[in-house]
């Protein structure tokens, strides 16, 4: 009983000096920013280090990356793969063939064709299909040749929950990981009920504690051919970029659901998403928005 007391005095000690540190790099292609409440700040390198581990292994933009080797090696035969990289393929295919499809990432061929301003053709998008990826017992392969994996949707979630990990690992709970849309918080910041996320497009607040939240749409990332907008989230069934404006924000346990989830969404529309929703994923939240640019190029959201 009297150690139990000692122990907890000297917790409630430590609590009291928590200080407030943030610190931001760049990785995964946006800036990463990480909050703690902590003696001091020597938890932050190890967590950002733990992200450009990830991107090493995901990327599709780095031709070394595993993800990218797997590519042009993995055809027709198991090819063994890392942790990660199982991870994030394993939960991709689960979510792949809850959503019908929605989620798919072996788009990759498209999104490339995207990223130089073109849309897909008819060859490119026979190299798509998620059951053209096999994923079983710490292995993968692609049934095609030429086939490329995006893992774009789901990678910054997972590093995000990861990133939080390292963190809780080196004695810090009260923490915040932010990239972009796709944030993991821990516990809250002293004397605070959660931590303070505003979701864009339309500003709304919400208080997190130990739960991600992640936002797709195309505000932030567009394409514009004859007048038409194209998010770059791609419909895999046609392989156009999205023209509903939809904004998608979902609240689940980890990043690992919640970034997927809030692209497969986007794609899947209001009804669609909310019955996979309640299916599959009973305890995510989700938030749908249109926003529209007008005329004069602001932005409405309803
Ligand atoms: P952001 O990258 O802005 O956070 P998302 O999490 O929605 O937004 O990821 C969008 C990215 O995911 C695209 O840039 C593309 O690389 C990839 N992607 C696009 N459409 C799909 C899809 N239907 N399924 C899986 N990945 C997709
Ligand atoms: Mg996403």
């Amino acid at each position: 009983m009297a150690l139990k007391k000692i122990l907890s005095a000297i917790l409630l000690a430590c609590a009291a000096h928590a200080e407030r540190f943030e610190a931001a790099e760049s990785h995964m292609g946006t800036v990463v920013r990480i909050t703690i409440y902590a003696a001091d700040d020597s938890a932050i390198k190890p967590a950002f280090e733990r992200i450009a581990e990830l991107d090493r292994e995901l990327s599709d933009y780095n031709s070394d990356s595993e993800l990218n080797i797997l590519c042009s090696t993995a055809h027709d035969w198991p090819v063994l793969v890392s942790r990660d990289l199982y991870r994030v393929l394993d939960a991709a295919q689960k979510l792949a063939a809850r959503s019908d499809g929605a989620f798919d990432v072996t788009i990759g061929r498209v999104t490339h064709l995207w990223r130089q301003g073109r849309l897909a053709d008819r060859e490119t998008l026979a190299r798509v299909g998620w059951r053209n990826l096999v994923v079983r017992g710490g292995t993968a392969y692609l049934k095609l040749a030429g086939m490329q994996l995006d893992l774009g949707a789901i990678a910054k979630g997972f590093a995000a929950d990861e990133a939080l990990a390292v963190l809780r690992a080196h004695g810090v709970k009260q923490a915040l990981v932010a990239m972009s849309g796709d944030i993991a918080a821990g516990d809250p910041p002293p004397d605070k009920e959660g931590w303070t996320v505003k979701i864009q497009p339309g500003g709304r607040e919400m208080l997190l504690k130990n739960e991600a939240i992640s936002t797709s749409g195309d505000t932030e990332q567009s394409l514009e051919i004859g007048g038409v907008r194209y998010s770059h989230i791609i419909d895999p069934k046609t392989g156009l970029g999205l023209t509903n404006h939809l904004a998608v924000t979902v609240i689940a346990k980890r990043g690992l659901d919640a970034d997927p989830l809030a692209t497969a969404l986007s794609v899947m529309g209001e009804p669609r998403g909310r019955a996979m929703l309640a299916k599959y994923y009973p305890r995510a939240t989700a938030f749908f928005t249109t926003s529209q640019a007008d005329e004069r190029g602001s932005i409405n959201s309803k």
